[in-house]
């Protein structure tokens, strides 16, 4: 028997810009910002308006699906915390309300990803509890 662990990969830092991201991930809720001037949504949550560079936000619930964009198949951790999990898919997710999201596919069937697939996401917990939004292939 082996008395090494397995490595976790870490937990968010949350930022005054993500705090209420990461707080909804807890809860297994996606928030996207939506921008009170332009109405446009964007991801990851910013504190000014990629679109139009307002400073008026307001926080909106994705409904987590989506459809993959691009992926890559990462056999070589980038840091000793991810080992454990290679070989692992990294994702871009077009979500359905049109903001595009990197994380991970992960399941069963995550190597098997194809560009197009409809995903749904799903939360994986991290060290201290909090979650980080991940997607699954959509098979409904
Ligand atoms: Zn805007």
């Amino acid at each position: 028997m082996s008395s090494q662990t397995v490595p976790t990969p870490p937990a968010p830092i949350p930022n005054a810009d993500s705090r209420l991201f990461w707080e909804a991930c807890a809860r297994d809720e996606l928030l996207l910002r939506q921008c009170k001037g332009c109405g446009k949504l964007h991801y990851p949550p910013r504190y000014l308006c990629p679109h139009c560079w307002s400073d008026s936000l307001d926080w909106t619930p994705s409904m987590g699906k989506g459809a993959v964009y691009s992926f890559t198949v990462m056999h070589r951790a980038p840091t000793p915390d991810f080992a454990g999990r290679v070989p692992y898919v990294v994702a871009l997710v077009d979500l359905e309300e049109g903001p595009r999201m990197m994380a991970n596919i992960v399941g069963d069937d995550a190597l098997d990803t194809e560009v197009g697939d409809r995903v749904r996401v799903c939360y994986e917990v991290r060290p201290g509890g909090s979650k980080v939004p991940q997607f699954k292939r959509d098979k409904s």
